[in-house]
């Protein structure tokens, strides 16, 4: 049987498959996408990010589907977390201008999500073949030319692409094939264990659809409502405590919520789902990773398949959107002809690494200020004799990536031109009452705020979103209608 051609060739239908195939699709390259379940399929990751919804999903053409599909509105989060005993929320709450509308995400069940995301990849020509099992790649010289895959009635088949994408997520070995290695944090290495509770309370309006996390001795929960009855609760505890959810995992469970005085009220009249989909009780290893190069030639990871960070700020989706977009960007460009494969996924690379680093230190330290804030940005500003404040310090030391001059002077383009981003942020960063919860202080985080800020701006307004500036030295910026790098030319 001669071998089927392709423009590009994507493994996994989660959010990170099913974004860069459909961006590329829209850009009339032929692409198939493989995944080994039938949709829809259980996955856990149901708290999104604004920039997901509004940015990444305007850009696919799925706002209008997402905002009927009923889904809880998420307006922000509440933590019992850190220092402080009572909990504390932030919104992201936003003028009602440009960006008012635009001032939530969604808490999904991720069958349903994936699904809306797949049928549209179909609907936007991607051939999606369900059922079909990645095996393995074909190289030839340096340079990856297809994949293998097994279909659901067991026969073996071989396409070939000018790209292959690795979207399975991370429980496949697939992107071992890009070369380099798994690096696992040492800081991040928690086990979640989770499950599903009718009739949990709600937080009071009108935040009743934020995420809920909550910090114990053990490690932290998520609460999230994913219906007016039905509430995901997630245990994440620290590997050293591991042995506390081997065993029974009913009564694991139990003990974690006896634990926690917040979440045993909350489900002080719930009852646990034990049947369907929902009805078992799951346990996952959350460990943080990177591989150590995103591409190679002819191939490209995204989503989990590249990296992960932790659970705890919701990034999963929003990095697995997010690099999809990148990465459509790069072969877009590549395809038409206007840039040479290691430029255009260079600036993937980069820009991609740069967004997994500050969610990882901004991590690191929302983990750091649970147990010893003060002395740790204190060292922070003494070592690099920084003239910011010590948690700027702290954020700026560590997000490295992130310092580089044009990245400021992009992060400041944008906020000159959207002053109520700018403020959203500043509101997004105010506890109940009105205070600055000093982690947003950051001006590394604040930047990347805004660059997520600048995504939904440029899937709302398109062609008329003001022109960026390069991130990096001798970067590119991207085309008016997001799709696409352009060379900078400075007017
Ligand atoms: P996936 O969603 O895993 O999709 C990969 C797809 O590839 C799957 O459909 C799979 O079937 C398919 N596949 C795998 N192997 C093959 C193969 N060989 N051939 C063909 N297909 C294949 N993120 C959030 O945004 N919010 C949260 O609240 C959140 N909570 C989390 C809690 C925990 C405990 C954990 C561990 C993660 C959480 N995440 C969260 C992260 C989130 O689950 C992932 O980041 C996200 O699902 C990644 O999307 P993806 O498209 O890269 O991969």
């Amino acid at each position: 049987m001669p071998v089927e051609e392709f423009d590009v060739v994507v493994t996994g239908g989660g959010p990170a498959g099913s974004t860069v195939s459909t961006l590329v699709a829209m850009q009339g390259h032929r692409v198939l996408l493989l995944e080994k379940e039938v949709f829809p399929r259980y996955q856990i990751g149901e708290s999104l990010l604004p920039s997901t919804v509004h940015g990444v999903c305007r850009m696919l053409g799925v706002a209008d589907e997402l905002a009927a599909a009923g889904f809880p509105i998420k307006r922000g989060g509440t933590f019992r977390w850190g220092a402080r005993p009572e909990p504390w929320t932030f919104s992201f709450g936003v003028s009602p201008k440009l960006t008012g509308s635009t001032s939530f995400a969604y808490q999904v069940e991720r069958s349903r999500f994936d699904e809306i995301l797949l049928r549209n990849a179909q609907r936007k020509g991607v051939e999606v073949r369900e059922g079909c099992a990645v095996t393995g790649v074909t190289e030839a010289e340096d340079r990856v030319t297809g994949l293998r895959y097994t279909d659901a009635d067991g026969v073996e088949h071989e396409v070939a692409a000018r790209f292959v994408i690795d979207a399975s997520g991370n429980k496949s070995r697939l992107y071992s094939s890009v070369g380099g290695t798994r690096n696992y944090s040492e800081f991040f290495r928690s086990l979640a264990l989770f499950g599903y509770f009718e009739n949990g309370k709600r937080l009071p309006q009108p935040y009743s659809g934020n995420i809920l996390s909550v910090a114990f001795d053990s490690g932290w929960f998520w609460y999230i409502p994913l219906s007016d009855t039905m509430t995901s609760v997630g245990a994440v505890v620290r590997r050293e405590m591991a042995e506390k959810i081997q065993g029974d995992r009913e009564e694991a469970l139990r003990a974690l919520i006896a634990e926690c005085p917040l979440i045993s009220e909350y489900l002080a009249d719930a009852r646990r789902i034990t049947t369907g989909t929902y009805g078992e009780l799951r346990v996952r290893k959350d460990y943080s990773y990177h591989q150590t190069s995103f591409w190679r030639p002819g191939m490209v990871l995204v989503g989990d398949a590249a990296c992960f960070v932790d659970p705890v700020f919701s990034s999963g989706v929003h990095l697995a959107t997010y690099s999809g977009l990148l990465a459509a960007r790069s072969i877009n460009s590549i395809l038409a002809g206007d840039l040479d494969e290691k430029t255009a996924l260079t600036e993937f690379e980069a820009r991609y690494r740069r967004e997994y680093g500050v969610f990882y230190e901004f991590l690191v330290s929302f983990y750091e200020m649970n147990v010893n804030e003060e002395s740790y940005f204190w060292q922070a500003k003494k070592v690099t004799n920084n003239k910011h404040t010590e948690l700027e310090s702290f954020v700026e030391l560590i997000g490295g990536v992130s310092s580089g001059e044009s990245a400021l002077a992009a992060s400041g383009r944008i906020a000159e031109h959207s002053a109520e981003f700018a403020a959203a942020v500043d509101q997004m960063a105010a506890d109940d009452d009105g205070n600055m919860v000093p982690l947003f202080k950051s001006q590394v985080v604040r930047q990347v705020m805004q660059e997520g800020g600048s995504v939904q701006m440029k899937a709302l307004l398109g062609a008329d979103a003001e022109p960026e500036l390069p991130l990096f030295p001798g970067g590119l910026v991207v085309s008016p209608d997001g799709m696409k790098w352009l060379p900078y030319r400075p007017v």
